[in-house]
């Protein structure tokens, strides 16, 4: 729980592979496409500028995309211990260095990734366990869209402490939203909250608020389905060029109109 101080809770068990971390936040959604890394990286971000030890690790092996939002680029080195060194980044507004793991890492950028079940569960828990990580009050992950493998596979590793599920107002969105949190339910991963992503569009040049998908689906399912709501997120033209362009960590970090709103959710947390 993010209102208290992160500095002053107690360490969380240790996962039964030997990562120090406190928290493990998992960010998941229905859906790909509805912003779910950004909102996965962006957590990692807000929670660093906050003053946490924070790690970031890309589960979605199919479509690895933190790399190319944080502008990282770089092969793991493989220590004297024979642990991954994960790719640190370092940017204005983030403690220490970060660490960020990803499947973007290890394949050239236009390689699909073809590997099935067995193979997955196996990279997941190497970049759990075999990473470098040192002692962390959060680690994010970012989960693929949908499938429960991952989860699966990660709920028999560690304790997670709560996924957070990313959806854009739309009722099918919603759905597939649904879908994901009965499925991290099924795998007894408690559910940290729901964040709308895409929550309407305000107008930088009229000022005026356009409900491009609608707003407030995910607010009002949350309170249906007894799951907290941790905010919404409005389409910020600026969020998106920051993404392409590699350079989230300076929008998040610093423009007031993109960092407010995830401070919240990471508060809400
Ligand atoms: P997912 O991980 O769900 O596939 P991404 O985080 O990769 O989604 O986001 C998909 C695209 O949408 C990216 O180009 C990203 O920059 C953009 N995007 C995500 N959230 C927002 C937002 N709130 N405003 C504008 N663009 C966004």
């Amino acid at each position: 729980n993010v209102q208290t101080p992160i500095h002053e809770r107690p360490p969380a068990r240790l996962g039964q592979i030997g990562l120090r971390a406190k928290s493990v936040i998992l960010v998941g959604s229905g859906k790909g496409g509805v912003g779910k890394s950004t909102v996965a990286a962006s957590i990692a971000l807000t929670l660093s500028r906050l003053g946490a030890k924070v790690g970031l690790m890309d589960a979605d092996v199919y479509g690895p995309s933190i790399p190319h939002l944080l502008g990282l680029e770089g092969r793991p080195a493989i220590s004297e211990a024979k642990k991954i060194e994960p790719i640190r980044l370092s940017r204005e507004g983030i403690t220490g260095q970060m660490p960020v793991m990803s499947m973007g890492f290890l394949v050239e950028p236009d390689q699909a990734v073809i590997w099935r079940g067995p193979m997955l569960h196996g990279s997941i828990t190497q970049f759990l366990k075999d990473t470098d990580w040192g002692e962390l009050d959060y680690l994010v992950i970012d989960m693929p869209p949908g499938t429960g493998d991952v989860a699966l596979t990660l709920s028999q590793n560690v304790p997670i402490t709560g996924a957070v599920v990313v959806c854009t107002p739309q009722e099918v969105a919603l759905l597939d939203a649904i879908k994901a949190i009965s499925m991290f339910k099924k795998v007894n991963i408690p559910i940290a909250g729901m964040v709308e992503n895409m929550s309407g569009f305000s107008c930088p040049d009229c000022g005026k608020t356009y409900d491009i998908f609608g707003r407030g689906g995910a607010r009002d399912k949350a309170e249906e389905l007894g799951v907290p709501y941790l905010g919404g997120l409005p389409i910020d033209i600026t969020l998106r060029e920051a993404g392409d362009a590699g350079k989230l960590a300076e929008v998040v970090n610093q423009d007031a109109r993109a960092r407010d709103p995830f401070e919240k959710v990471v508060r809400a947390l």
